[in-house]
């Protein structure tokens, strides 16, 4: 144990990131992580018709950001994967978030036109208008546009997805649904998207797979400082776990919101016409997967997964998505303030930040800059 000056707990996207980061500049790293697997959400496997299965949700990577995708194509190549989510809206199939296109979908023509005119008076083309800004509107067309996303693509998503209705919800989640004033009908604009040809895994295996590196899987971090007291004062700590977690929950639980997935195997070559079809106000799942058109994958079965949204529960599920409320962003303030010297929280859990891929290797990224401008 003493030649490691570098515990990284957690293996996912984060915690792989900035033990790569440390080891390429000749520092020693442990990485453990209390799972089997390693990748942490983004674990993905190929079953045994050949299909990828993202375990933990479809996972798409994209960014604007350069030096990300730079970094990460050092593990992996790319395909050219360009994503859309299509919507079933009361039987219609239609693509969010709502654009131009989406109004001919769903509405008479006529309609349609109208409301296409109005949007481009009042908004700039290639604008993205957020759904409860636009509610805003004293036009009864446009209300009626607002009124209708809002009940149909928003509201009981929203519940279905965080158990609460949206003003209970931070805005900056609600502002990943906005109306997209265009005829893109991509669900991201980013310069750069696509899925890892070999697997996130794999992606995650070539980042870790470095001489300074050693990763211990099924570790948890109590028990290796109980064994090992030392270790919390002689290294520098990367923890990507949840910050309550480090701190034995000693001022209360940070709250998440955990998803679960039915899996079912269909002896027939497609099950719906895209990877991720939302059920925005039907059902009670909340979208469904359908994983061999991420790397199109060939079989004459295919494999789905229909999510479900239910609280995290220490011990019966996974963490998933922070709850960025004012009250729960203090209780995480409250326990970052007692951090360390020599211990740094990252990551989605580690930051409590609903962070996409490329945000979490953003935030590695800076902290590793960070910390070397703070030694030189
Ligand atoms: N959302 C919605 N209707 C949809 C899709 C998303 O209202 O059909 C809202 C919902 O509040 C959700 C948020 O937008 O939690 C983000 O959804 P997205 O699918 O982008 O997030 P992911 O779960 O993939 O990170």
């Amino acid at each position: 144990m003493g030649n490691f000056t570098n515990i990284v707990v957690g293996c996912g996207l984060s915690g792989a990131s900035i033990a790569r980061l440390l080891a390429d500049k000749g520092e020693r790293v442990l990485v453990i992580d209390k799972r089997a697997h390693l990748a942490g959400n983004i674990y993905d496997y190929k079953d045994k018709n050949g299909i990828v299965i993202h375990k933990y949700g479809s996972h798409i990577f994209h960014t604007n950001n350069e030096n990300v995708w730079k970094f990460l194509e050092k593990f992996t190549d790319f395909n050219t994967y360009m994503h859309r989510v299509v919507a079933v809206i009361d039987g219609i199939e239609t693509t969010i978030p709502f654009n131009i296109n989406t109004l001919y979908d769903v509405f008479p023509q006529t309609l349609a036109k109208r409301v296409e005119e109005k949007l481009l008076t009042n908004f700039e083309y290639n604008s993205k208008v957020p759904i409860l800004e636009f509610q805003k509107q004293n036009d009864k067309d446009l209300k009626f546009l607002a009124e209708y996303i809002f009940e149909k693509v928003f509201l009981h998503y929203t519940e279905k997805q965080w158990g609460k209705n949206p003003n209970q919800i931070s805005s900056a989640v609600t502002a990943r649904v906005p109306v997209y004033i265009s005829k893109d009908s991509r669900y991201f604009q980013d310069k750069y998207q696509g899925i890892p040809l070999d697997g996130y895994t794999k992606m995650v295996e070539n980042m870790i797979n470095h001489p300074n590196i050693v990763l211990r899987l099924n570790t948890d971090f109590k028990s290796l400082i109980q064994k090992n007291p030392k270790l919390i004062n002689e290294t520098r700590i990367f923890y990507t776990g949840s910050i309550d977690e480090f701190f034995d929950y000693k001022y209360g639980e940070l709250p998440y919101r955990s998803v679960y997935f039915k899996f079912e195997t269909h002896n027939r070559e497609f099950y719906q016409n895209n990877a991720v079809v939302n059920y925005p106000c039907n059902y009670d799942f909340t979208r469904i997967h359908e994983y061999k058109y991420y790397l199109n994958d060939k079989s004459d079965k295919t494999v789905i997964a229909k999510e479900y949204s239910e609280d995290f529960e220490n011990g019966k599920n996974e963490r998933y998505y922070p709850i960025e409320n004012p009250e729960n962003i203090k209780l995480y303030r409250k326990y970052l303030k007692e951090a360390p010297k020599n211990v740094y929280f990252l990551g989605r859990l580690g930051d409590y930040k609903y962070y996409n891929m490329d945000k979490a290797v953003e935030r590695a990224l800076n902290l590793f800059e960070e910390m070397s401008c703070d030694k030189s």
